[in-house]
C-alpha cells in the first residue's frame, strides 16, 4: 500500500471517528486535499485512492497541476491569497475558492467567471483570531460583505472559512472554530442559506468537526512534511 492511500484511509477514518464523537453523519464532512508544493502525480496517487476533491494556495503552481490532471474529473478548491489582479484565472478554473475577503475581489471572480460555467462556489475567510498578519475579514464586517457577496450573479456564497492561530489541546482548539459556528449561524438567521463552513486543519481537524466542520483542509496527514 502506497504512504498516499493509507493516509487517506487513516484521515477518512479519524474524521468519521470525530464525526460520531460530536454526534455527526461522517457524510456532513468534506475531505479537502491540500495538495500545494506537492507534484500532479501525487495527486493522481490520491485521486486512484478515490479522493476527488483537492485544494491549492498558489495560483502559478495550481495552473500547471490542472492542465497536467485534464483528464481526471477533479473538482478544485482555491485556499490560498488572493491578488485583486490575478482573479481571472481563478475564475476560469476553480470550483471553489475559500478565500474572499473583500468586496473587490469578489466582484471581479462574478464578473470573470465564464457564463458556461455553474455559479463560482465561495466561502468567505473570517479572520476570527483578529491577528494582525492573517487575511480574512473582521468577525464584525462580516455579516455586511456576506450581503454584498450574496447578490453577486456569477457567484454561490457557500459560507465561512478560517484559518485560526495554532492551539496546544483540543480544548483552546474549539474556541475559535465554535466563534466561526456562531457567526455561520447568525448568517443563517438572516436567510442566508450558507451550508458550509470551512474549518480545520492537519493538527486541529478533529476540534474542528466538533464545532461543525463541513470541509476539512488536510495537506501534511495526506501527502506528507511541506
Ligand atoms: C496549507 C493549508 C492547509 C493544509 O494544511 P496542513 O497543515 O498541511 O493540513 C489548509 N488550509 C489552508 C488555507 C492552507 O494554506
Amino acid at each position: 500500500m502506497t504512504a498516499i492511500l493509507s493516509n487517506l484511509q487513516a484521515t477518512r477514518q479519524a474524521i468519521a471517528q470525530a464525526a460520531q464523537a460530536a454526534q455527526r453523519s461522517d457524510a456532513e464532512v468534506r475531505l479537502l486535499a491540500v495538495s500545494k508544493t506537492f507534484p500532479a502525480a501525487a495527486v493522481r496517487e490520491a485521486y486512484r485512492a478515490g479522493q476527488t476533491a483537492f485544494g491549492e494556495n498558489y495560483l502559478q503552481e495550481a495552473l500547471e497541476k490542472i492542465d497536467a490532471l485534464r483528464d481526471l474529473p477533479l473538482e478544485w478548491h482555491f485556499i490560498g491569497p488572493i491578488q485583486s489582479n490575478k482573479t481571472r484565472p481563478i475564475a476560469e478554473h476553480f470550483a471553489w475558492v475559500h478565500s474572499v475577503d473583500r468586496l473587490k475581489v469578489a466582484e471581479r471572480l462574478s464578473a470573470q467567471r465564464p457564463p458556461q460555467l455553474p455559479p463560482l462556489n465561495v466561502c468567505l475567510q473570517v479572520n476570527v483570531s483578529g491577528e494582525q498578519s492573517k487575511s480574512g475579514v473582521a468577525p464584525e464586517a462580516v455579516v455586511a460583505l456576506a450581503q454584498e457577496v450574496a447578490r453577486l450573479p456569477h457567484l454561490k456564497l457557500r459560507g465561512l472559512m478560517s484559518i485560526p492561530a495554532p492551539a496546544s489541546d483540543e480544548t483552546e482548539q474549539r474556541l475559535p472554530f465554535a466563534r466561526m459556528r456562531a457567526i455561520f449561524e447568525k448568517l443563517n438567521t438572516l436567510g442566508m442559506g450558507l451550508d458550509t463552513l470551512s474549518m480545520g486543519m492537519s493538527h486541529d481537524y478533529p476540534a474542528a468537526i466538533r464545532e461543525g466542520a463541513t470541509i476539512v483542509r488536510i495537506g501534511t496527514a495526506i501527502f506528507g512534511q511541506r
